[in-house]
Parts: C-alpha cells; structure tokens; sequence
C-alpha cells in the first residue's frame, strides 16, 4: 500500500540500484511515490547500517567515508543550513529542539549553540549516538515511531538528509506534528529524486538501497501538508540535489496529493531519461 496515498497501483521503474542491489524502485501512479518495493526489515537495515553502509558508499565514491569523516561535511551543511532557519527561529520562547535521525550529533550541535536550544537526538546507531554525547546532547538510542516521549514537546524539530532514508515517513511525520510544541518549526530537507535521475540522466543511478524512499517536491509537499504542516519557505540547496523546508503545525489537509496530471508527466520524464541519448 502506498505510504502517502494508500492506492495499491504501482509501476515498477527499475530492477537494480546504483550499487547492483536488485532491488524494485516503484512508483504509485496515484500520486507519484516512488519507493523500494519490497525493501528490507528494520533489523536488516540496522545489520546494513553496522558494517556493509560506509565500506559500500566508500568503494563507491572512491574515498573513505565514516563517522568520522562525514563530521566535516555535516559542520558545513550545519552552517548553511542554520542560516536557511534562522529567520524563523530567533524568538526567545523557543528552548527545545530534537534532532531525528541526527548521526554525530554535529548538525544538533552547531544548531543548538547558535539559537541558544536545549538538543535532544535521536538515531538507532549506537555508535553515531556515542559521538553525539560527546557534543553535549541529550541522545536516545532508537527510533522517534517507537520512543515513548510522553507529554514532552519541542520547540524545533529537525529532520536533516534522514527523511529518505525511514522506513515509514507517513508514520514518523505524524508523530513529529505531535511532537511538535503549538508554535514550533520543522526543518526537514530531502533528495530530489528528478534532480537525482536528470543530473545522471539514469533513474538506477538514482537509486540506492538506503533509501526505501524517493521524494520530489510534489509528494513532500503532499506528505507535509496531509500531515498537518503549512511550508513557511522551501529552499533549493546550492548542490542542485537537496530541497529544504520550514514549516509550522497547521490543520491537516485532505486535498493535498498531486494530481494525476503530475504523475503522469514525472513518469513520462522517467521514460524519457530511460530512452533519450544524452548529448553534452
Ligand atoms: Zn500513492
């Protein structure tokens, strides 16, 4: 069943990932989801995660990348990412911020210094969480569907290069607009999946067993606004790739997925990208 619509119509747009996995990338033909299908259990992502993640993705790249390595280029995703919130986030009555999915804790951290938040992470690698600790935050080894917060909320929520990479991003924005105080902000950014396809004119190269999930700004918005949240201002990162919002809690809207006409164009772009011999 589709995660953001809940039709059962897909198309099936690729057999294989970037990496060689055979895996299914589908896309709803109701409103536009893309996503792996079937994709793998919470447990076999964690084993994933633990010890073939960084050693795949650094053979891939062709060079090291670990949790040591990525703290670099989390620091400068912080600083330009800060800036992006900050018009909407310097009010005083804000203390509390959870960072969901926050690896080293180094984003929460340079956040938190800057707007004077008390930092909460959480993420389900015991290792990233060891290192976040070490920054000063408040850490939850596990994942935010089944941590039991119970009458806490936050100020600031932020979902940074994570909300792909979940298993259940209808489940988990839910719990996030609960979460989320009266006059609070969310920050969360994605993947462009037309950005990814177009920019390696290959929808495999698109694709990558990581992320169960291939959003566009269309179904974001959709999944965003059928969750209860108004976008105060989206962003197009300075990579061309990452799309960023922020948004405040807003009453859920049932008219929010996108229209037939807009999935029959993104899958006449796939087709497109698939045939089309690219010329530069
Ligand atoms: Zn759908």
């Amino acid at each position: 069943m589709c995660n953001l619509c809940a039709a059962r119509e897909f198309v099936i747009l690729s057999h294989r990932d970037r990496y060689g996995y055979p895996v299914q990338a589908h896309a709803c033909r109701h409103c536009g989801l893309v996503f792996l299908n079937p994709r793998m259990t919470a447990d076999a992502y964690g084993r994933f995660y633990d010890g073939i993640y960084r050693p795949l993705v650094s053979a891939f790249h062709g060079r090291l990348i670990d949790a040591r390595t990525i703290q670099a280029e989390q620091h400068d995703y912080a600083e330009e990412r800060a800036e992006f919130i900050r018009p909407f986030i310097t009010n005083s009555a804000r203390q509390t911020m959870l960072d969901i999915g926050g690896s080293t804790g180094v984003v929460a951290a340079h956040f938190a210094k800057e707007f004077g938040l008390q930092g909460t992470l959480i993420d389900p690698a015991p290792l990233e969480v060891e290192q976040a600790q070490r920054l000063g935050l408040e850490t939850i080894t596990g994942l935010v569907e089944q941590h039991d917060f119970a009458t806490r909320r936050f100020d600031v929520v932020i979902i940074c290069q994570t909300v792909d990479h979940l298993l259940d991003v209808a489940g988990t924005l839910a719990r996030v607009r609960q979460l989320l105080s009266d006059n609070g902000v969310l920050f969360i950014d994605i993947v462009d999946f037309r950005a990814a396809f177009l920019r390696n004119w290959s929808v495999e190269a698109a694709i990558k067993i990581d992320h169960p999930y291939y959003l566009t700004e269309r179904t974001m918005m959709a999944y965003l606004r059928s969750s209860g949240f108004e976008v105060l201002r989206s962003d197009y990162a300075a990579d061309h790739l990452h799309v960023s919002y922020v948004c405040r809690p807003a009453a859920g809207d049932v008219d929010a997925m996108p229209t037939a006409a807009s999935v029959e164009e993104m899958l006449r772009e796939v087709r497109f990208v698939q045939n089309a011999p690219y010329r530069t």
